[in-house]
């Protein structure tokens, strides 16, 4: 008889374990606690007919298990390659920040930091991971780009994403991120599937319920019990369990195995759809500590208006601490809080068509050290836990999910 599995959790990282698990023909059931799947990467319709994901999403060349994958589900015809754009806020206004050029033309920093910044960025992307494991990266940051830059540029937007944590995240998360981003041509290229990821989320659905397996939305595990040789979910019996979900929220749902628990940052992001086209480039950086949101993701800049009835669709994101009381406000007191920066970012009230708020409890991993095991961990007999707070060097992602459910599936019979 085929074993039969559970997956708790229908993120990405959960449906991909559930396509390779279906695959290998093993008896696969996938629990959701929200109606809809796809968890981080799930969509949102913003206006008529225009369907984004409700955080800013885009992957890199460099995302091989992912490009596979597409590959695989037969759609990876829709995969789309752009070249980005960047740009940061100073002294209230946006100026780019893509180019050499444009760095040598950045107004905070004299001559002699700029090329620092440049060359030292350029050095420590170089850098072996072991040579700089060790290393916290505001150390890393200041020893190879210089105080200034940290000072002006990188100090504040980590700590607008990592809040107090800031002097403790790790060299390698910004080396790896150094090393996505400009990839081996050197040029920021950043690829997103025509029509959203909507699409591909379908077709995993498809493939796990054409395999056999089963997907029960809106259904939160609570208890997870150990039962004759195998586990009780949800009143059934299953003879693997596999949680894709933060140890903080496993420890509450099974009592057996104390997963060490990492600390989150939550995330905030304001979709807005406007008429027009608000700033010149899809990643816009805002270092002033007083705007609480650290970038504004102009996706129609990447991928164009043409799929969004002629319509800007652009994320102002932030990042913060659960506990923050901005966190339990209502979506129109986040967009009120919010809109008191508009006019400083130079967002007209008459550009706006309509928005949206979208709020995760478990954002980002807040990496301060090294995991002890890196993609999957096994917390009990024939029950694991894959999840994007076990990623090293790279930075949570839809790419590293697929790798690391893929890897898990291979060891399963
Ligand atoms: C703001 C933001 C921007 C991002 N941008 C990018 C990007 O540009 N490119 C990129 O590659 N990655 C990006 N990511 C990361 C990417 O979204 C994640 O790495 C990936 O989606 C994680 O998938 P997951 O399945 O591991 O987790 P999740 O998507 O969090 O899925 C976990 C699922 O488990 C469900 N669940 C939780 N508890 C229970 C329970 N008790 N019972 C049943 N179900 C439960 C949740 O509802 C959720 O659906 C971004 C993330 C954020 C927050």
């Amino acid at each position: 008889m085929n074993k039969k599995v559970a997956i708790i959790g229908a993120g990405i990282s959960g449906l991909s374990l559930g396509y390779y698990l279906s695959k290998k023909k093993l008896d696969v059931t996938v629990f959701e606690k929200e109606k809809e799947v796809g968890g981080l990467l799930s969509t949102i319709e913003v206006d008529k007919s225009i369907r984004i994901e409700k955080f800013y999403h885009h992957v890199f060349p460099s995302d091989k298990e992912f490009i596979e994958l597409f590959d695989k589900l037969g759609i990876s015809e829709d995969l789309r390659w752009y070249k980005s754009s960047n740009s940061i806020f100073v002294d209230n206004k946006f100026l780019p920040f893509s180019k050499i050029s444009d760095y040598l033309k950045f107004p905070e920093l004299n001559l002699l930091s700029k090329i620092r910044l440049l060359v030292g960025g350029y050095i420590l992307s170089k850098k072996k991971l072991t040579s700089i494991d060790k290393l916290k990266a505001e150390i890393a940051i200041k020893k190879y780009m210089g105080k200034k830059s940290w000072d002006k540029i990188w100090g504040p937007l980590f700590y607008k994403k990592f809040g107090e944590d800031t002097k403790d995240i790790l060299a390698s998360w910004f080396w790896w991120r150094l090393n996505a981003k400009l990839g081996s041509s050197g040029k920021e290229i950043l690829g997103y599937p025509k029509g959203g990821f909507s699409k591909f989320i379908k077709v995993i659905i498809k493939e796990i319920l054409n395999n056999g397996g089963k997907i029960v939305s809106n259904v939160a595990i609570k208890k997870v019990f150990r039962n004759k040789g195998g586990y009780e979910v949800n009143g059934d019996h299953f003879d693997n369990v596999f949680f894709t979900i933060p140890a903080t929220e496993i420890n509450k749902i099974y009592n057996n195995a104390k997963v060490e628990e990492i600390k989150y940052k939550a995330a905030i992001n304001l979709i807005l759809v406007l008429k027009n086209v608000q700033t010149k480039w899809y990643w816009n950086n805002i270092p002033e500590l007083d705007i609480p949101f650290v970038g504004v993701i102009e996706h129609t800049n990447l991928v164009g208006r043409n799929d969004y009835n002629n319509k800007t669709v652009l994320y102002l994101t932030q990042y913060i601490d659960k506990k923050d009381i901005t966190y339990i406000n209502t979506d129109d007191e986040i967009f009120k809080k919010y809109k008191k920066y508009f006019k400083e970012i130079g967002i007209l009230d008459s550009n706006i068509v309509s928005y949206f708020v979208s709020v995760s409890d478990y954002a980002q991993p807040v990496l301060i050290k090294k995991p002890t095991r890196v993609g999957f961990q096994k917390i009990d007999k024939n029950m694991y836990k894959i999840s994007m707070e076990d990623i090293y060097p790279e930075d949570r992602g839809i790419n590293q999910a697929i790798k690391y459910a893929k890897q898990l599936a291979d060891i399963i019979s």
